[in-house]
């Protein structure tokens, strides 16, 4: 394997955002070629045993077994951690291996975690539900209460999870507060930055020592492949997180990385785009009366403008909505849609909608659900790279036919 200029941090770092996403991290083998290699490999042959030992006891650079490292997840790692300003990387299979790897990683039973309420299902199962399995305790607040987050912290509080903004509602966390009250009370900070992107929002920026995306989203952006990410600081890493996920395994597979990669290389012009098109969809949607709402962080009228548009460079590719009339108008609604997928993935390249309380949040307990906005009639679109006249006509033509 060769070096690229791509593997030169101090050349790299100076690079602009667009050429680390093309370039960054890239290893080329000594066949020259110009798209990354897939690594399709569990383990790693030596040229003698003496290697073999030395490469063991870390006196050698090189590979011995793909759980602890694979060439073409390392480039997908090392890409990762350039365009996110993040000393190191490290891939997993799925977006929720890296927040449950993250996580767990970070406490030991006794100890305390503080999260914004406001969470994907799946996140705030490991924070309300695995964690106490294991003897941790945790306070969740309203993301955007200042006085709940500071009178959550306690003397055994070691972590603090946020995601901002939040799936599904929205809702923005001041990241640089958080985490200067977190460091305050000698805990870590982790985002969940995947409605964000690496693109629009830097949580390193302003405090935050790990970041965790689900690569399943903006990053492959094509609906393929699952991926997931952690970003942090080399102390963290090597002394909390690496531990864990070197022996429990939660690794992507080299194909999937190698998706992973190729998106990286399209990511800042899509995500761009999908902005764009969101933008127009919130503006168009928010003519029709008939919705109780619709938010999006981009447009003035959304509750946290400000704040969303301090810490994101532009609105992001996700919106919701409210119809009056509950989940029989909602699923009407949905069903009235010719273009747009009834379907609870986000930020693919087509425009995707879907019923939060029936589908991602089904697991979440009612009371939780309403607590945090997520009614019946609350739907969630994430826009894609269609025309945006297409789909504001697609969603006008469904709105008329539901009555709303
Ligand atoms: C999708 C998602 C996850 C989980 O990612 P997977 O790749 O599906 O495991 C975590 N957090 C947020 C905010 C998400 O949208």
């Amino acid at each position: 394997m060769k070096k690229t200029t791509g593997q030169n941090r101090d050349v790299t770092s100076q690079w602009r955002l667009q050429t680390q996403l093309v370039r960054g991290g890239t290893w080329r083998s000594e066949m020259g070629e110009t798209s990354e290699s897939i690594f399709m490999t569990s383990g790693y042959a030596y040229d003698c045993a003496e290697d073999a030992a030395a490469r063991f006891a870390g006196e050698q650079e090189g590979y011995t077994y793909s759980r602890l490292r694979n060439p073409t997840a390392a480039m997908f790692e090392d890409r990762m951690a350039l365009i996110e300003g993040a000393e190191v990387a490290r891939s997993t299979a799925t977006g929720m291996a890296a927040v449950t790897a993250a996580m767990l990683s970070l406490v030991r039973a006794g100890d305390h975690v503080v999260s914004s309420r406001a969470l994907f299902g799946s996140c705030r199962y490991v924070i309300e539900t695995l964690l106490p399995k294991f003897g941790v305790e945790y306070t969740l607040v309203d993301g955007a209460d200042h006085e709940a987050w500071q009178r959550a912290f306690r003397k055994n509080t070691v972590a603090v999870f946020l995601e901002t903004p939040a799936n599904p509602t929205l809702d923005v966390v001041d990241i640089e507060f958080v985490c200067g009250l977190a460091h305050d009370n000698h805990a870590v900070v982790v985002v969940d930055n995947v409605f964000a992107t690496p693109v629009l929002q830097k949580p390193l920026k302003m405090g935050a020592d790990v970041v965790v995306y689900s690569a399943t989203k903006h990053i492959d952006g094509q609906g393929r492949c699952l991926g997931g990410c952690i970003l942090t600081n080399k102390i963290l890493l090597e002394e909390k997180i690496l531990p864990f996920i070197r022996n429990t395994g939660p690794n992507i597979s080299p194909f999937n990385a190698w998706v992973m990669l190729k998106g990286l290389e399209t990511l800042d012009m899509r995500v761009e785009r999908m902005c764009g098109n969101a933008s127009k969809v919130a503006d168009a949607l928010s003519d029709i009366k008939g919705f109780d709402f619709v938010k999006y962080p981009g447009r003035k009228d959304f509750g946290q403008h400000e704040l969303a548009m301090k810490q994101m460079s532009m609105g992001g590719s996700i919106l919701s909505l409210h119809v009056p009339k509950g989940r029989e108008q909602a699923f009407k609604f949905l069903n009235a849609l010719d273009i747009i997928d009834i379907s609870n993935n986000i930020g693919d390249a087509k425009s995707l909608i879907t019923h939060p309380a029936s589908t991602t949040h089904a697991s979440v307990a009612e009371e939780n659900r309403l607590e945090i906005g997520i009614t019946e009639g609350l739907l969630r679109l994430s826009v894609g790279l269609e025309h945006p006249d297409d789909l504001i006509e697609d969603l006008q033509r469904a709105a008329y036919k539901a009555g709303i």
